[in-house]
């Protein structure tokens, strides 16, 4: 490499550089880490500090901090920075140079040259003050590159055929939509909407406030009053909220958080992810509306894009998947690193700009959905064979999930797990891979929770382990050939059979199924045994108890929460036993009394708006 080009995808939270290597693009690590938060600051001993340093002392040491300088850009402000003010190309400077530094010391030689991205919509103030900044840093930017084009870049860096490709990005404090056609290796922005308050620090600071509520609850101490209880407590749900997009549900511990007549108090707390998604919820129901004005600006029905690219580290949530999917009747990608997207984009970038013959990111996938057989009866009826993905196709390998189940009868001591490959609802439809039983469960009520976690390594080796959360109890298998394609061939066939199934199965006995049992199927096993007259104990998606009550008990809190402040001393001593009395029926899931705290609640509630 005579001249190296870098790319640089600049954050609002976070930033990266990479650049191609054997036609590959290679994010620079540090430390084992790709990415630098986009933080910069002041030791106390007014040593400058970049990236995770800066990042750590943030909460505890604002004045000394800059967070989010991104936002500013173009803006002609100053910012603080000890007793110091800067422009914010200043400290993007700052940024910048640490990437460059990194790039150069990884390539043994000078950088001078980049390509830097912004967000699509980003105008000409913000696109030049960026350009400054990348002078500032002693580098000559040969190209600002939009965003959504950089990612682009990644899954297809020139296609000849014409594609419409939306690339949905949620960083950590910006949204972002758009939609971007490319042909020829030329690629144009059609539309482009957003947020640029709206990201995953909205999201820790929803999980910081229900965890905040409640340790109140139960001790009476606002973990959110002492700035470095705060700190702690802000980092932990961050990494919560990470663990929550792999894991059904996590147990968030931090010991001596606080204290309480000279005793030390612990944090001990579990959040699921659906506690979790029905907090952010809300927010990501602005994305969609977002998305929907990207489609209309860009005249383009749902069914005309071609690709949807998921990009920032929050789309990593499921929920942001599946509401997409819901909204757009296509699975989104996600297979290229969704935090390293952008940057990687840029290096391609970079690249073709020097000339360098460049193809797509290859990353190993799995092509199909792997999950679970369970019991449906949210649709009023019970449907015994809804398949339950738990790694779903195009994630990238070795990957691991978990999902959250729960058993069906009172006192259900044993379950089967079925495993299947495939995308159908219907089990039926799909490629059964293996099945294990797991006995002994506790004795106790219907609703008995279940992890189902599968983990899948690159040689497609699949480990399935069923766990009942209450006692750790454990079972699991090793399925050897889960990436195995199976043939066209075979779905036809299980759908004839399945027909026939149907029409028979009114008079069917066992035997009958002898006969139409094809030769191409798998196991040694019966491809579908007993199953019409199913009594195989199996079980039902989610966490069962007490959904529908905690959330109608939280919207409640909040309201009253709001009022408690307006209203007459009388009232508020009667409003805030009610207020507790619906807080200890949640903690202590006691469900039927919250939904009577509630009922209480919401009387007076009305009462007293009305007052
Ligand atoms: P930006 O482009 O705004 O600089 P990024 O794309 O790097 O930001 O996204 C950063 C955000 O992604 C942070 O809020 C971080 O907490 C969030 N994030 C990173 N990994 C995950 C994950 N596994 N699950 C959910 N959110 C994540
Ligand atoms: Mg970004």
């Amino acid at each position: 490499m005579s001249e190296p080009i870098i790319g640089i995808d600049l954050g609002t939270t976070n930033s990266e550089v990479a650049v191609v290597r054997d036609g590959k693009p290679h994010v620079f690590e540090e430390g084992g880490d790709p990415i630098l938060p986009s933080f910069v600051g002041l030791a106390e001993d007014g040593k400058l500090l970049v990236g995770h340093a800066a990042r750590n002392q943030w909460v505890v040491a604002p004045e000394r901090t800059v967070k989010s300088i991104k936002r500013k850009m173009g803006q002609d402000v100053k910012v603080k920075l000890g007793d110091q003010e800067y422009r914010p190309q200043e400290i993007s400077a700052m940024i910048l140079r640490a990437l460059k530094e990194r790039a150069s010391a990884q390539l043994g030689q000078a950088v001078k040259k980049a390509v830097i991205t912004v967000p699509a919509d980003f105008n000409d103030d913000q696109r030049n003050a960026t350009r400054e900044a990348g002078e500032l840093a002693g580098l000559e930017v040969v190209r600002i590159l939009n965003e959504p084009t950089a990612a682009s870049l990644t899954y297809d860096p020139k296609s000849s055929e014409l594609q419409r490709i939306l690339v949905y990005d949620l960083g950590g404090g910006t949204f972002d939509v758009s939609i971007v056609q490319a042909q020829e290796g030329v690629i144009e922005v059609l539309s482009s909407h957003g947020d640029t308050q709206l990201g995953g620090d909205d999201f820790d600071e929803l999980l910081f406030k229900h965890v905040v509520l409640q340790f109140q609850t139960q001790h009476g101490i606002d973990l959110g009053a002492n700035v470095y209880a705060r700190a702690r407590l802000l980092r932990a749900v961050e990494a919560a909220k990470r663990q929550l997009s792999f894991h059904a549900f996590i147990r968030l511990e931090e010991e001596f958080i606080a204290e309480k007549d000279g005793q030390a108090l612990h944090l001990q707390m579990e959040i699921t992810r659906l506690e979790y998604e029905e907090l952010i919820q809300p927010l990501l129901t602005r994305t969609m509306d977002c998305v929907q004005r990207a489609l209309e600006d860009a005249k383009l029905l749902p069914a005309a894009l071609d690709k949807v690219v998921l990009v920032g580290g929050s789309t990593r949530t499921p929920l942001v998947s599946r509401l997409l999917e819901e909204r757009l009747g296509q699975a989104a990608h996600q297979e290229v690193n969704p935090d390293l997207c952008v940057a990687m984009g840029a290096g391609i970038q970079a690249a073709l700009i020097e000339g360098q013959d460049v193809g797509a990111v290859l990353v190993d996938i799995t092509p199909h959905s792997l999950g679970i057989r369970c019991l449906d009866y949210m649709h009023g009826i019970d449907f015994p064979f809804r398949f339950a993905p738990i790694i779903r196709r195009n994630t990238a390998l070795p990957g691991s999930r978990s999902e959250m189940f729960s058993t069906v009868h009172d006192n259900q001591k044993e379950v089967e797990i079925e495993v299947y490959q495939g995308e159908n609802d219907d089990v039926r439809f799909n490629h059964r891979i293996g099945n294990f039983r797991i006995t002994g469960l506790a004795n106790v009520a219907a609703g008995n929770q279940l992890v189902v976690q599968c983990d899948l390594n690159l040689d497609g080796i699949l480990k399935v382990s069923a766990k009942e959360k209450a006692t750790g109890l454990k079972k699991d298998v090793t399925i050897e050939n889960a990436l195995a394609h199976f043939e066209g061939s075979e779905i036809a066939g299980a759908r004839e059979r399945l027909d026939r199934l149907w029409d028979q199965s009114t008079t069917a006995e066992e035997g009958d199924f002898d006969e139409i049992d094809d030769e191409e199927e798998m196991d040694d096993e019966q491809p579908y045994p007993n199953e019409f007259a199913s009594e195989v104990p199996v079980l039902v998606p989610g966490p069962r108890e007490g959904q529908r009550e905690t959330v109608q008990a939280r919207a409640l809190l909040e309201k009253a929460e709001r009022l408690l402040e307006k209203v007459a001393p009388e009232d508020k001593i009667e409003l805030e036993r009610m207020l507790n009395a619906v807080r200890h029926a949640v903690t202590d899931r006691q469900w039927e009394n919250v939904t009577k705290a509630c009922n209480e609640l919401s009387d007076i509630l009305f009462y007293l708006e009305d007052a």
